[in-house]
């Protein structure tokens, strides 16, 4: 009998019947993709051009339903299955190789209740259709710095961004979420409804089911705030470096700033210093003033905007489909020997698009206690990464192997932990560092959750039970 060969959640080879597809098809909403299929060579894409893998079936869900159907269907038949929010996972875990992917991309609904000051939000929406709608009403949670980012690898993971001093990372700014679990059902969990899940989902990532929808608090933003970027020569950079770690962590909440190694368009490597202030414009002129006054900068390109388009001011460094790598560590000090070994791995840079980041953390983040939910490196200041972008296939060692340099050379100063949502293939001990002492309680839950690891295309937590291996 004809069939469809695909991939079981163990790797092993299995064919499903040609008429189980099509009656799995019939109950679908949305589209069941096959390699021969219109549109099946752009679903499979991912953010990062680095990844070139092909499931032998995608499920465009549609809504819920699609969902439900989708997650049935590949535990009835063991398929390996990937979950697509918005593909931005570095090493590309939203698509799989022969599996099952669970596209949500089509799901990306975003409700705003003005009066009570929540948006529910669906599980596939990116950064930019939750700021643009928000922003209709003059609000706004905590996002990333990327518009196209899938709101939901982003949260699951905690999610930082230039709110996030102010009011908490965006897994702290859920009320509630609805998920599709490992059997099929629709469950909510909130602080009073499954609320061992919903400890689990903030900051614990795509472990325990498919979060179709996200109900988050929003809060006054805008609609302009002072932002933009101080720049400043690498032979001038050390200073600024230094003179940036004092002003950042002192700085009041409303304040976020990141700062950013990269070539300018004429060539010049620069250090630039991203901010984001959300008081009022009085506030932020007074904030801004030491660092508009320090050195003086190269250039001053620090104005009232548009909040959502501080939000879009970061797009143009990481479009899709370019090939990029990146590691990270954590920080809680910049030492003055991490500020020399920065300066000088950037001198080294191989791409002009590469960059070196430290994003800051801090304000409000900090204050949330560590096993309050499952984001446990709350005392941190700065996620620091170096990012590898490039076009050239033949260049790929050569980029991976100087983000490899950088994090060897940084080590020493990290706090032993990284950012789950940078994690790619580093395996288990990594994971493990990601979340500290949480870590055994998020093997409880998806050994309670997630029995028999159907969830593993993500940051795995290995469950103690079942055929997890
Ligand atoms: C250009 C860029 C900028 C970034 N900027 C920031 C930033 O400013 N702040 C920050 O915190 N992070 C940032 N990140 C990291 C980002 O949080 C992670 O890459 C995250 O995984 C992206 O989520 P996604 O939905 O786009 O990814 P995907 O690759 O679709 O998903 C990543 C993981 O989450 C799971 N997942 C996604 N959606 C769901 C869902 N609805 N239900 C269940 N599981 C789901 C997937 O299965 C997968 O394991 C950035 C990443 C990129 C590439």
């Amino acid at each position: 009998m004809a069939g469809v060969p695909m991939i079981t959640t163990v790797g092993g080879e299995t064919v499903v019947e040609e008429a189980t597809v099509a009656a799995f098809s019939s109950r679908l909403r949305g589209e069941l993709l096959r390699p021969s299929h219109n549109g099946y060579a752009g679903a499979r894409k991912v953010w990062n051009g680095m990844i070139d893998k092909r499931p032998a079936l995608i499920v465009r869900c549609a809504g819920v339903g699609d969902v439900v159907n989708a997650v049935r269907f590949a535990r009835e038949h063991d398929l390996l299955s990937s979950v697509r929010g918005g593909g931005h996972n570095i090493a590309g875990k939203a698509v799989c190789d022969g599996g099952l992917m669970i596209d949500l991309s089509g799901m990306r609904s975003v409700q705003v209740d003005p009066i009570k000051r929540t948006a529910r939000v669906e599980g596939g929406a990116l950064l930019g259709d939750l700021d643009h709608q928000t922003q209709a009403f003059g609000l706004a949670t905590t996002a990333g710095v990327v518009t196209h980012t899938g709101v939901g690898g982003l949260t699951l993971g905690g999610g930082v961004g230039r709110l996030a001093r102010k009011h908490g990372l965006a897994c702290d700014n859920l009320l509630a979420v609805e998920v599709v679990t490992t059997a099929g059902e629709v469950l909510r969990a909130s602080a009073t409804e499954n609320e061992d899940l919903f400890w689990g989902v903030r900051g614990g990532g795509g472990n325990f089911g498919v979060v179709t929808a996200f109900e988050y608090q929003l809060h006054p933003v805008g609609p302009g705030v002072l932002g933009g970027i101080v720049v400043h020569r690498l032979e001038k950079a050390q200073a600024a470096l230094e003179f940036y770690h004092e002003y950042s962590r002192t700085a009041p909440d409303e304040l976020s700033a990141d700062a950013i190694f990269l070539t300018s368009p004429d060539g010049a490597r620069v250090v630039a210093i991203s901010v984001c202030c959300i008081g009022p414009i009085g506030q932020g002129e007074r904030v801004l003033q030491p660092l508009r006054r320090f050195g003086p900068p190269l250039s001053d390109q620090i104005l009232p905007l548009p909040y959502t388009e501080v939000q879009a001011a970061a797009d143009a460094f990481f479009p899709i489909g370019l090939r990029y790598y990146w590691k990270s560590h954590f920080l809680s000090e910049i030492s003055s020997d991490a500020v020399e070994a920065t300066v000088s791995h950037f001198a080294r840079v191989p791409s002009a698009r590469s960059l070196l980041v430290f994003q800051q953390f801090g304000g409000a983040v900090g204050r949330v206690g560590r096993s309050e939910t499952a984001f446990w490196h709350r005392d941190v200041q700065w996620d620091n990464f170096a990012v590898s972008v490039w076009t050239n296939p033949a260049d790929s060692e050569r980029q991976v192997q100087w983000v490899r340099e950088w994090w060897d050379l940084m080590k020493p100063f990290s706090v032993g932990g990284e950012y789950v949502n940078n994690l790619g293939e580093e395996g288990e001990d990594r994971v493990r560092a990601a979340y500290g002492v949480n870590y055994e309680r998020l093997v409880a839950l998806k050994s309670k959750y997630d029995p028999a690891n159907f969830f593993r295309l993500n940051a795995n937590i290995t469950p103690t039970m079942g055929a997890a291996s």
